[in-house]
């Protein structure tokens, strides 16, 4: 017999970027440590149908699903701390609603009705919840809902009160609201403020959700008593009054969550049996991290959105990842490709063990980008290029190895004497932006013997694409004669999904985007090749070649 699913509801105060989205894996972790079954969702409230439109300068990285959503940044953290798989329900955001509810009314499915936001949006956002929460027709045991954004916008305002009468719907044992707030330590008074959470509990209570449960970001332990001062304020019981204090690793959050005793507090409420959470494996994960045994690599990331962390957020872990499968630390170096035109590639990357240029859109700095890859192949560093980063090789590999004077990316110039990289046949005719690309899942074969083929270990791979352009088949065999190594296809062999270089130490190219997949326990084959060669780079440069190839991963468990 199915349970009903029970649901933690994860609103956020004070100021933006509190991390309620790490609260919000951290507790799909714990309660999956525990052997239950979760699922994540995340509600956006900006009007935008899906942040596929977004810079990611306004909202960091979009994240792809398998079956080919775009979705928020969170949606990456659910997967990275959880073994659920997130799919296009699991994110939805307030252009989602009204587009849906708009053309219902347009279908007459309302009979006559004014169509408002109470009670047709709040219905629409109850519905979307539910069948986010039953992926399979089956609820899951606890379904995680986020809320983007702070209490006190105006937009959040249909989710929150959807989130209100779900919470009466389903009973006080089925489900629990969990806020996060920031408590501020203020130097000049030399102490910690709760002013701003007790502001925030009171903008809850306002619309009629009493937090049970409150996640106090802070950079320093709170005392008994601080806790009791809050608790007073917000009629929150002091053992549910959580400190969240920054932690050196993101993977230490849900053993920090433990020990201040947020797993227990939500299964009480919940009423949920559960065994004790086997957290063994975030352990191992944080000693990796932090006490890595093999020195370190230096690994620059040759992109447009450098200024802002959060656009290569899935990329920045799998680095991460890697570097724990392969016991060293990476140094990530975040490289504005236009200062390579200014300066040129030696100035700029000399001292990298490896060079990696990512997935991006659009012309500026992309020349930068072409002289880190040739600068990457001549100077034998080991180069990771991912989806534009394949591109760009396939580019410099055209100019500078093949012969083909001026070539470039349709992307770029249209009119290049040589294009090498061309928009795919069925985009030709696309004109909308939005959710247009080629996204998600696709089957990928690997030509037997390559650097690809041994570091997946397998002959067939899948994996999760966003893009518009391919390497164009005109001048495709012109490039393999030339000695450019495809060492991966789609299952018919039209499209090139992988490239590599022999007589390289690391020299790999794919069009779809791996950093999706890759995991703190189950770094992914082709991130932790690549930090592998790095690290291995990185000890000739420093003259200490080890015993023990760095390439061999040394297996979690
Ligand atoms: N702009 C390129 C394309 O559309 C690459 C996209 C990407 O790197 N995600 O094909």
């Amino acid at each position: 017999m199915s349970r009903a699913t029970k649901y933690v509801f994860v609103t956020g105060g004070v100021v933006s970027s509190i991390g309620k989205g790490l609260a919000a894996a951290s507790v799909g972790a714990l309660l999956e440590a525990r052997g239950l079954r979760v699922t994540n969702v995340k509600l956006d409230p900006y009007i935008n149908v899906d942040p596929g439109t977004m810079s990611p300068y306004q909202h960091g990285e979009v994240f792809v699903t398998d079956d080919g959503a775009e979705g928020d940044l969170d949606l990456g953290h659910y997967e990275r701390f959880t073994s659920t798989r997130m799919q296009r329900s699991n994110n939805f955001t307030t252009g989602k609603v009204y587009e849906a509810v708009i053309s219902k009314e347009r279908r007459g499915q309302y009979l006559g009705g004014t169509v408002q936001v109470i009670p047709h949006i709040t219905d629409e956002i109850k519905a979307r919840i539910r069948e986010a929460t039953t992926p399979d027709g089956n609820g899951v045991d606890v379904a995680i809902i986020e809320v983007g954004g702070t209490v006190g916008d105006i937009e959040s305002l249909p989710f929150l009160e959807a989130l209100r009468q779900l919470k009466l719907e389903v009973g006080p044992q089925n489900s629990v609201s969990m806020h996060v707030t920031l408590v501020p330590h203020i130097a000049a008074a030399g102490e910690l403020k709760t002013k701003p959470t007790q502001h925030s509990v009171k903008e809850m209570r306002q619309i009629g959700i009493q937090p049970d449960i409150l996640i106090c970001r802070t950079d320093r332990p709170l005392s008994r008593s601080i806790k009791e001062k809050i608790s007073l304020f917000s009629n929150v019981p002091v053992d549910s009054v959580i400190a969240a204090i920054d932690v050196g690793c993101i993977y230490e959050l849900p053993i920090a969550l433990n020990a201040e005793g947020l797993d227990d507090q939500i299964c009480e409420r919940l009423n949920i049996w559960s065994r004790r959470p086997d957290l063994s494996h975030w352990h191992r994960v944080v000693e990796r991290f932090k006490t890595p045994q093999k020195g370190t690599a230096v690994i620059g990331i040759v992109g447009k959105y450098v200024h802002l962390r959060d656009s290569y957020k899935s990329l920045h872990e799998s680095l991460i990842h890697a570097g724990i499968a392969q016991d060293c630390r990476v140094e990530l170096r975040y490289i504005d490709s236009e200062n390579i035109e200014k300066q040129g590639a030696e100035a700029i990357l000399a001292g990298l063990d490896a060079v990696l240029v990512p997935g991006g859109f659009g012309d500026r700095g992309s020349e930068g980008k072409i002289e880190a890859v040739r600068w990457a192949r001549e100077k034998q560093v080991p180069f990771f290029g991912i989806c534009l980063g394949l591109q760009m090789a396939v580019v410099e590999y055209a100019r500078d190895v093949a012969g083909l004077e001026g070539a470039n990316s349709a992307e770029f110039d249209k009119d290049a004497p040589f294009v090498v990289v061309d928009l795919m046949a069925d985009q030709r005719s696309v004109r909308d932006k939005g959710g247009t690309m080629r996204l998600g899942a696709y089957p990928c074969v690997l030509a037997p013997g390559t650097v690809a083929a041994k570091l997946y270990g397998a002959a067939e791979i899948s994996e999760r694409h966003r893009h518009r352009l391919e390497v164009s088949n005109e001048h495709r065999e012109k490039l393999v004669e030339k000695g450019l190594v495809v060492s991966g296809t789609s299952p018919d062999k039209r499209l090139v999904e992988m490239i590599e270089l022999p007589n390289h130490p690391f020299f790999v190219g794919c069009q779809f985007h791996p950093e999706f997949k890759s995991r703190p326990m189950a770094a992914h084959p082709l991130f932790a090749g690549f930090v592998g060669a790095a690290l291995e780079h990185a000890q000739v440069r420093l003259g200490r070649v080890q015993s023990g190839r760095p390439t061999e991963t040394r297996p979690m468990n």
